[in-house]
């Protein structure tokens, strides 16, 4: 049995641009990440799965969506 899902229509998924706020190193985070992204830096974790997509543990303004 499948759960039914809304369905939103997305062009293309997208890229972030992360800038982690610990060591300012620029991250490239998967919108949709399955799973808790880290920082290659430092081990940071800059997002986290939730509900098929990623929640940024980062402030908006650390984070630039790049088009792919
Ligand atoms: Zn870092």
């Amino acid at each position: 049995m499948r759960k039914k899902r809304e369905v939103i229509p997305q062009p293309k998924s997208r890229f972030l641009k992360v800038q982690c706020p610990d060591c300012g190193a620029e991250n490239i985070v998967f919108d949709r990440a399955s799973s808790v992204v880290k920082c290659y830096v430092c081990g940071r974790v800059l997002a986290e799965p939730r509900g098929g997509k990623a929640r940024l543990l980062v402030k908006e303004e650390n984070a630039i969506y790049v088009m792919s």
